[in-house]
């Protein structure tokens, strides 16, 4: 795709049918908030989508967002241990080091320390892990392997929490009860268990739930039954956009009552306090 046609393809998203929504967006996002992404992928994908660098740039100028976590996709070119995917991500960083937070990727099946390793020593903010498209259970012994080097390394680990999910909570808690200090992202925030996840994790203050493409009632529903301060928002690029992804989380947020205080936290300063 040429510059200019994506360029168009951006402006779509905040033009046309989107003016008034996208309007309305503008106005909830109290002043000063420096919106961050919490979610969202660079690279290419067996599906076939992709995203670059520049595109994810492009796309939060559109949108006026501030940060973004970047991570692989479930990459063609993973190879054994996601050296070439988490390279992609790498060098994206090195492109645009004040908006991208950068993630690597692992496969569980996979020997990984010396991947884990690497990406630490390059300076890898964060851990993604995706128990569907990897197909592994949170439990799997290799897993919570995975999850003490990250807690002992201090690194965040988002876990995808969402479509085609099976077991979340029941897997995870005894890992979460176990690592205090690990500090886990729940993305889409365990949608297809929510309800017993805020009850399962609400007193493990290093637990957020990332709202991208979860259904507006279902974030409406997280709003009303977890303190606000653990959750943050995201967009799953290229899966969900920027602008309508923050008027969904906007829309339930605001139907739940939140103060413009919470709202800058869920934008914002719930995840952004993870890396001063
Ligand atoms: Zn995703």
């Amino acid at each position: 795709m040429d510059t200019k046609r994506r360029e168009q393809d951006i402006g779509a998203l905040t033009s046309g049918a989107m003016v008034g929504p996208w309007e309305w967006v503008r106005g909830k996002i109290p002043a000063g908030t420096r919106v961050f992404d919490a979610h969202a992928h660079v690279g290419v994908d067996v599906d076939g989508r992709a995203m670059t660098a520049t595109g994810m740039k492009a796309r939060m100028e559109a949108a006026d967002v501030h940060g973004s976590i970047i991570f692989p996709l479930n990459d063609p070119n993973a190879r054994d241990d996601y050296s070439g995917p988490n390279d992609v991500v790498w060098a994206a960083y090195e492109e645009y080091p004040d908006a991208f937070v950068p993630f690597f990727r692992l496969n569980p099946h996979k020997s990984y320390e010396v991947e884990f390793e690497r990406c630490v020593e390059r300076g890898f903010w964060g851990l993604k892990l995706h128990p569907v498209s990897q197909e592994f259970e949170l439990d799997d012994e290799r897993v919570v392997r995975l999850f003490e080097m990250a807690a002992e390394a201090d690194l965040p680990v988002l876990v995808h929490a969402g479509f085609a999910m099976r077991r979340i909570v029941e897997p995870l808690l005894p890992t979460v009860e176990r690592l205090p200090d690990l500090r886990l992202i729940l993305g889409h925030s365990a949608m297809v268990e929510l309800l017993a996840a805020t009850r399962a994790f609400e007193g493990h203050p290093n637990v957020l739930f990332e709202t991208s493409v979860v259904k507006a009632q279902d974030l409406y529903v997280l709003f009303c039954s977890l303190d606000p301060a653990r959750i943050c928002y995201g967009s799953d690029i290229p899966y969900g956009d920027l602008p309508s992804t923050l008027h969904t989380t906007l829309g339930a947020a605001d139907a739940a009552g939140l103060s413009e205080e919470d709202l800058a936290g869920v934008l914002s300063s719930n995840i952004r306090r993870w890396f001063p």
